[in-house]
This record gives C-alpha cells, structure tokens and sequence, in this order.
C-alpha cells in the first residue's frame, strides 16, 4: 500500500485503534510513509497564544498514520482497494481501481 495514495482520497484505516473509520487524506509523506487524515488519531495539544491561535488554548491536529494501515477507498465502487496503474500512449499514468477497474482521474 501506499503508492498512489494522494492527497483528498478518502481511505480506510485497515489496523491499529482507528480501525474502521474512514477519512480523507489531508497530507502525504512519501519518504516517511505516512500520511495524516481527516479526523483520524486526533492529538490534542496545549498551546500558549501566539500570533496563529491569538487565545492559546488546546488545538486538535491529526497525527500521522503509517501507510501500511491504510486502504484506498475507490470513490467509483466505494470498495477497500488497491490502486492500479494504466499509462497512456505518451507515457500519462491514470489511476486505476483494481476492483471495479475504473479508471479514477
Ligand atoms: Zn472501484
């Protein structure tokens, strides 16, 4: 897992404590292998007021999730999947669902 997965998929947490729920991917990092999701392992932090948050307080900020707990959720069958490739003549990738096999761009 993990290749493919960009940012706005909606995924589907396959382990871990979030098992189950799903989200969409808020940002991807490809050398860390994690990515951070929409709701998904929460952390709260305690924070003084600085110039972002002028009130301090606590801010709630989603905490990265390993790629290798997470299942792409094809948004044409709406099915845990894996991602497929198709290049077109002139070398274009087009992501593909592996379960429905449409085409997803
Ligand atoms: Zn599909």
């Amino acid at each position: 897992m993990g290749l493919g997965i960009r940012k706005g998929d909606i995924v589907l947490v396959a382990t871990g404590k979030n098992k189950g729920k799903k989200g969409r991917i808020l940002s991807v990092s490809p050398a860390a292998e994690k990515v951070t999701i929409e709701g998904i392992n929460v952390i709260k932090r305690h924070t003084k007021p600085n110039k972002k948050y002028a009130q301090g307080g606590i801010i709630e900020k989603e905490g990265p999730v390993h790629m290798s707990n997470i299942m792409f959720v094809c948004p044409k069958c709406s099915k845990p999947t894996r991602l497929g490739n198709t290049v077109l003549e002139g070398g274009k990738k087009l992501r593909t669902c592996k379960k429905c096999r449409e085409v997803l761009e």
